[in-house]
């Protein structure tokens, strides 16, 4: 079984073991064992990278785009060639069954590889100038300056490097906090760039109680930009800290995605995608497929069949077992907000059709768990689930289905399945979301925008978007003479 490695901060180049805060115990969530400890960062060692980062930024901005390219492509290879034992290192942190953890992790390789070239691709424009005496107008991106990257758990490896790829392509230098429950994965990305020949101090990695962190780093004046993804709640509270010094902030924050799905959309296809996509990562993804808005026609056949499909996954401690399709929950928290959301289900809130408990053996975890026909105003289909459940709500026609999906303050993905042109056309124009699927789910390619709208946030990572989130629009323009 891979080791878990020591975990340490990394401030100026230097990789620092001792926590001035002490450190924080980190759990295998399928066996709830101590597997090893973070530092926990004081406030002089937050200073310290700070500085670190505010010394760098200039240098690093400084360097020509073709050598800024040239290090995060090595740090994407380097990835790659530590992907198994990164993929190993993150199931023992979080419980992502394996293949998850290494496809997320070659993922961010091809994210990282996106954003070095974007590095050489954003090169500006002209703009056409209005008088003879102008000589010239242009319009460039600059780099905003040192960024603060705030990352959560559930994919500890792909949105740390959509960070830090956008940042140091356009020539930020970048602080990162990851999740306390997954610092080393963040780490050994860290350290791939390090290894690539990343200056000391252009990327710096600390972890610890996450309200100082972020109060203290937004608060520098060093800090010029502010990426969190996170929870809408915590996401709000952070936009007010980052709104008091006028710095740029980019929130990816939380979904609760519905799905309709027409008569028309090939059935045995679509409830296979939909059953498989929705216990992906136990259900702990932003665009995880939560609302199912099924046409009435096909309604008691889709329910039958994804609760089947959902019966029939290999439940399991994913560090000891490659064939597990669903790990543990992240933490006991998740848990116990499953059993709040099942205990908030009451009288004619809705069926549980199959699973709804914990399951009983060590560990977190909680069964795949399908809900017939809940209320529009249940906890359920109301508030993000985060976790492995999912409700299943007949619909009578097209525009009442939207009228659902369109419900609520979230607008991060929204999907659909239908084989009608018309219906594609007016729902792909219609359901309000950053991001609209239709008869498939892949919603994350390096190459496209990702973000959402309403209290999902707002600004999108990877695309063109990653690159140009960390730069702000500066305009040079020259006259021949004096007028
Ligand atoms: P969370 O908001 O509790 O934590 C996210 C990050 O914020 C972590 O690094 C955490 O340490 C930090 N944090 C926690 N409390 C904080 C505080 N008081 N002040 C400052 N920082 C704090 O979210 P979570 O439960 O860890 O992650 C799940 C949430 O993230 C879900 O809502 C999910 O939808 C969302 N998410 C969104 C995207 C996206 O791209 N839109 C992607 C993944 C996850």
């Amino acid at each position: 079984m891979t080791a878990y490695p020591q975990v340490k901060m990394l401030i100026g180049g230097e990789w620092m073991g001792e926590g001035g805060d002490g450190a924080m115990p980190i759990v295998n969530p399928a066996t709830e064992q101590e597997i090893g400890r973070a530092p926990k960062a004081s406030k002089e060692q937050l200073d310290a990278a700070l500085a670190a980062a505010d010394e760098a930024f200039p240098r690093w901005s400084n360097t020509p785009a073709i050598e800024r390219y040239r290090i995060i492509r090595a740090a994407a290879e380097l990835l790659r060639e530590r992907a198994e034992t990164i993929a190993r290192v993150m199931t023992l942190e979080m419980g992502k069954p394996h293949a998850q953890a290494l496809g997320e992790t070659m993922g961010a390789a091809d994210l990282i590889d996106f954003l070095a070239e974007e590095a050489k691709r954003q090169g500006g424009r002209l703009v056409p100038v209005r008088s003879h005496n102008l000589l010239e107008q242009r319009v460039t991106q600059e780099p905003v300056g040192p960024a603060v990257l705030l990352t959560p758990w559930n994919f500890p490896i792909n949105l740390p490097a959509k960070k830090i790829a956008g940042a140091l392509a356009a020539g930020c230098s970048a602080i990162l906090k990851p999740a306390e429950t997954t610092p080393a994965t963040a780490q050994m990305l860290a350290q791939c760039f390090t290894d690539a020949g990343l200056p000391d101090g252009v990327v710096n990695l600390v972890y610890g109680d996450p309200a100082m962190i972020s109060e203290h780093l937004i608060a520098s004046p060093v800090t010029r930009k502010v990426s969190f993804t996170g929870s809408t709640a915590i996401g709000k509270q952070l936009g007010v800290l980052a709104a008091r010094g006028l710095k740029r902030f980019t929130p990816e924050l939380g979904g609760h995605a519905p799905v309709v799905i027409g008569e028309s959309a090939e059935f045995e296809r679509t409830v296979a995608a939909c059953a498989a996509t929705k216990f992906r990562n136990a259900g702990q993804v932003c665009v995880s497929p939560t609302r199912f808005l099924v046409a009435r026609g096909i309604y008691d056949r889709f329910v039958e069949e994804f609760a089947a499909r959902s019966q029939k996954l290999k439940i399991g401690d994913a560090s000891s077992d490659d064939s597990v399709e669903m790990g543990p929950l992240a933490h006991g928290g998740r848990v116990a907000a499953m059993e709040e959301l099942m205990n908030a289900m009451g009288d004619g809130a809705g069926e549980i059709v199959s699973g709804g408990s914990r399951i009983d053996r060590p560990g977190h975890f909680f069964e795949p768990t399908v809900i017939a026909s809940p209320a529009a105003n249940s906890k359920l289909m109301t508030e993000e689930p985060f976790g492995p459940v999912a409700g299943i709500v007949p619909y009578d026609d097209i525009a009442e289905a939207v009228k659902i999906a369109n419900s609520l303050r979230y607008g991060l993905a929204a999907y659909a399945f239908t084989s009608s042109l018309d219906e594609s056309h007016y729902l792909g124009k219609s359901l309000r979301a950053g991001m609209v699927a239709i008869n498939h789910f892949a919603v994350g390619s390096p190459e496209t925008p990702f973000g959402g709208v309403g209290d999902s946030g707002f600004g999108s990572e990877s695309g063109m978007e990653g690159y140009l989130g960390y730069t702000e629009t500066k305009l040079v323009t020259v006259a021949k003479a004096a007028p």
